[in-house]
């Protein structure tokens, strides 16, 4: 059993001038893996579209239909950090798709993988830091509706704090948000997760990881998972034009490391998403989720 990757089909919608940054990295995985002989092609599968159904998990009926619509007002759209397009508004239902199918493929094989996702910052009824869809709360619904999963934990150690997540699952005791971030970086104005972490900027590969071995043993002392959605962001990376912590190639692969030999000793399912990026060069970040999708891939096996 190999790993499945789930993701939206680039090639199928090229991708506008605008949105290049910050979505470009998602297409150049999508080509590197799609080259690469380590991921048969059998396991990479395009996503459908998130029905309305299932975005309102997470959201009010008004925003779904704002997004679908580009009638968002102007001040919602600034939050959202690009201009909207009807090509963005179906993106963005493809890549909720993609961890929908992540999860339950994680039911099946363990780990499975998005090439994208981990959109935390959006909110009930508002867009946020280039995320529309809260892909990890509806994901998560979807599994506890058909009565397949209780409770999951959500491990977010994308550098921004998962704001948007802690907000909407605030009063839903099902769900668990675990946030390590640099404390002063975006957004501005935290949440509450159910555990935060706020780490100094600069804080490097052994504070980051003895910070995230004590803030999991702490949140799994009140919580047993039976899904958990990891966002393996890549923008705590030294050379991240918005991270602002100081980690390496080798600090971020203990960290996947640590994180999914967690979840494989304990036999939870375990959904990686990718979330942030922002590498001063692309190909950091691309090389940076090429070698978490590797590591999801190592473990999986193991499972
Ligand atoms: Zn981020």
């Amino acid at each position: 059993m190999l790993v499945k990757f789930f993701y939206y089909a680039h090639h199928s919608f090229p991708l506008p001038e605008t949105h290049r940054f910050p979505q470009e990295k998602y297409t150049l995985l999508q080509n590197q893996i799609t080259a690469s002989s380590d991921f048969p092609k059998e396991d990479l599968i395009p996503a459908p579209e998130a029905t309305d159904d299932q975005l309102r998990l997470a959201h009010s009926a008004e925003y779904i239909q704002q997004i679908r619509d580009g009638t968002l007002p102007r001040k919602l759209e600034r939050e959202m950090g690009l201009p909207w397009s009807p090509e963005l508004a179906k993106r963005v239902r493809h890549t909720v798709g993609a961890t929908i199918m992540a999860a339950r493929a994680a039911l099946e094989d363990g780990i499975a993988c998005t090439g994208g996702g981990g959109t935390h910052h959006a909110q009930w009824a508002q867009p946020q830091g280039y995320c529309l869809f809260n892909d990890i709360i509806i994901a998560s619904r979807v599994l506890q509706q058909e009565r397949l999963v209780s409770d999951v934990l959500v491990i977010d150690c994308d550098v921004h704090q998962g704001n948007g997540t802690a907000l909407i699952a605030e009063n839903d005791p099902s769900i668990f948000t675990f946030s390590i971030h640099c404390q002063k970086n975006f957004p501005a104005r935290k949440a509450k997760s159910d555990l935060d972490i706020g780490l100094p900027s600069e804080t490097g590969d052994a504070d980051y990881m003895q910070a995230l071995k004590s803030g999991l043993q702490q949140a799994l002392t009140s919580f047993s998972p039976e899904l958990v959605i990891y966002l393996a962001g890549a923008d705590p990376f030294s050379g991240d034009r918005l991270g602002k912590l100081n980690l390496s190639y080798a600090g971020l692969k203990a960290r996947d490391e640590y994180v999914l030999e967690l979840c494989r000793q304990n036999g939870w399912p375990t959904v990686v998403t990718l979330a942030g990026g922002y590498g001063k060069d692309i190909n950091d970040t691309v090389n940076l989720y090429y070698q978490s999708v590797k590591i999801a891939k190592m473990k999986q096996a193991q499972y």
